[in-house]
């Protein structure tokens, strides 16, 4: 295994960059030996509002600045990530414990949202004329403004990714910043932000803390002019209460229990590699991740041996490079979630089909790649998400039985649909309950389609992120209208009588001219 380009002086120069007066540290483990990988300063909730006034200022510069500025700072960035990108890979593997190949997807993400939001921004945020309901009497126009300084919450599962989905195109739009990080993964959003620090974004405008979520978490949407959350959906309830309250607006991007059909025409191997990709990439810690697979009984027994079969020669590990097919569960709670998942329903009955065991050979947090059958409803994995390691499969007799079973939960974050058949593909896709459906792929095509929204539907979310509609999150619309004075506006009855008329003859010709 070759060294790690990360260092810890490396960790100590980026902790330095968390807003953190005391002393006080958290020790951070890596999943490859559950061993302290660095020590995170804590910030308290006075660090947060600190942050905040210091974000105000260095935003007020910032939206000044203007789009083409800011798209210079911001392209710069993309390609200094690219430039980077060893170290960030390195430092992604010891956080979170997955794979060189997921970490990649991670830089990927983050790049590909760079370029969008920096070419995007002008075109979708500039102020434009809209036409007037009195032509010729009145002109108006709509502005976009910063909403100013965004708070930004993230989870440790996809910190690097995540934190640039929603702090880019805040940044695009003239927004400050001030991120939570959650304490596994803060390595990795602080290195990504100096990417973005060194192509020109001040420093105060992109502020990181770190800590408890009772104290940082709570102060940092106390202030926060707009609220950024991905995490899981008992957290996104508590702040969009929050937020409703303090009638600030808010984007929660929460947890899923994502289903995957295999209809009856797949090429059984194909979708078996593929499922296997879908569920346990991440080793299955990733909000679009497959836990349900509803395989039609016509190609069930062929599907099910390759899938089998795949699983048991995937290779696990978690040195520097692609060598592995799957890494390790990312914390000790993570294993310990798994495991109950696991207990609960084997001993309901459920049949571990591959899978089903802690390997403290290779690492402290490691699990098989486990599919399970013979679920039922009084099982935990079920419904709940397990968000880790475990994928159910049942039987479906045709095409409706399937959606009818994967629109059952009360989520709905990402489906997918198996088909040789593009018809097929479609209708299935038309019927399911969810943010985003992919064909033939778990979640790739639409978790790299960052110019399309991406959120969840039922309990899986509220608004969404990437594409225009992420973008527009961070602006406040402001209509400016002015009178031409061609021709006075009735006041009184008596104008207000002579012109009606005049008013309904406006309406009826602006219909026939297909006049919006
Ligand atoms: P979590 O809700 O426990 O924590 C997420 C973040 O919120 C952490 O940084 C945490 O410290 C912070 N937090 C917790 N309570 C808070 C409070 N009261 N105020 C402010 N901040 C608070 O989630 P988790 O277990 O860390 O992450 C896993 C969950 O995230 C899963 O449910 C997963 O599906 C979901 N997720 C969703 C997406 C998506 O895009 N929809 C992406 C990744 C993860």
């Amino acid at each position: 295994m070759r060294a790690p380009t990360a260092s810890p002086d490396l960790y100590a120069s980026l902790s330095d960059d968390v807003v953190a007066s005391g002393s006080e540290t958290i020790s951070v483990p890596t999943p490859s030996t559950g061993e302290t990988l660095h020590e995170l300063p804590r910030s308290s909730a006075d660090d947060v509002h600190d942050a905040f006034a210091r974000a105000k200022l260095a935003q007020l510069a910032w939206a000044r600045a203007g789009f083409a500025e800011r798209r210079r700072v911001l392209l710069r960035a993309h390609d200094l990530i690219l430039e980077r990108r060893d170290m960030l890979l390195d430092l992604i593997q010891l956080e979170s414990g997955k794979t060189r190949g997921q970490a990649f997807e991670e830089i990927f993400e983050a790049v590909s949202v760079t370029r969008y939001n920096a070419l995007a921004a002008r075109k979708v945020l500039h102020g434009r004329p809209v036409r007037s309901g009195l032509p010729t009497v009145a002109t108006s126009r709509v502005q976009f403004r910063p909403k100013g300084v965004v708070g930004v919450i993230t989870p440790w599962n996809f910190a690097l990714s995540l934190a640039a989905m929603d702090v880019v195109p805040a940044l695009a739009a003239g927004c400050g910043v001030v991120q939570k990080a959650d304490d596994q993964g803060a390595l990795s959003i602080l290195a990504l932000r100096r990417a973005f620090i060194d192509a020109g974004v001040p420093a105060a405008l992109w502020a990181v803390v770190a800590g408890p979520a009772a104290e940082v978490g709570e102060a940092l949407t106390d202030v926060a002019d707009y609220v950024c959350f991905t995490g899981s959906t008992a957290t996104g309830r508590k702040i969009g209460e929050k937020a409703g309250r303090r009638l600030i607006g808010s984007s929660l991007e929460l947890g899923g229990k994502n289903a995957l059909l295999v209809l009856d025409d797949v090429d059984p191997a194909t979708a078996a590699a593929n499922t296997a990709h879908a569920a346990f990439s991440a080793m299955g810690q990733l909000c679009v991740s497959i836990e349900r697979i509803y395989v039609h009984q016509k190609v069930a027994g062929p599907f099910q041996l390759a899938l089998v079969e795949r699983l048991r020669a995937a290779k696990l590990g978690s040195g520097l490079g692609f060598g592995a097919d799957f890494g390790s569960l990312a914390s000790a709670a993570q294993l310990a979630r798994v495991q109950a998942h696991l207990d609960d329903a084997v001993a309901k009955g459920a049949v571990v089909l591959v899978g089903g065991k802690h390997r403290p050979d290779i690492g402290p947090w490691f699990f098989e790649p486990t599919v399970l059958t013979g679920v039922t409803p009084d099982m935990l994995v079920y419904a709940e998400e397990t968000f880790g390691a475990i994928a159910s499969l049942y039987l479906i007799g045709s095409d409706e039985e399937g959606v009818l079973a994967a629109n059952s939960s009360e989520y709905g974050l990402n489906a997918a649909v198996f088909t040789a058949s593009p018809g097929r593909a479609r209708r299935v896709a038309d019927a399911l309950e969810a943010g985003s459906v992919n064909i033939n792929e778990g979640y790739r095509g639409s978790f790299a389609s960052v110019a399309a929204p991406m959120g969840g539907v039922k309990q899986s979310g509220l608004g969404r992120r990437n594409g225009e509609a992420g973008l527009l999150r961070f602006v406040e619309p402001v209509t400016i209208s002015s009178v031409t004075g061609l021709l006075q506006l009735p006041r009184t009855a008596q104008e207000y009588e002579q012109k009606a008329p005049l008013l309904v003859l406006l309406a009826q010709a602006l219909k026939v001219l297909r006049l919006r």
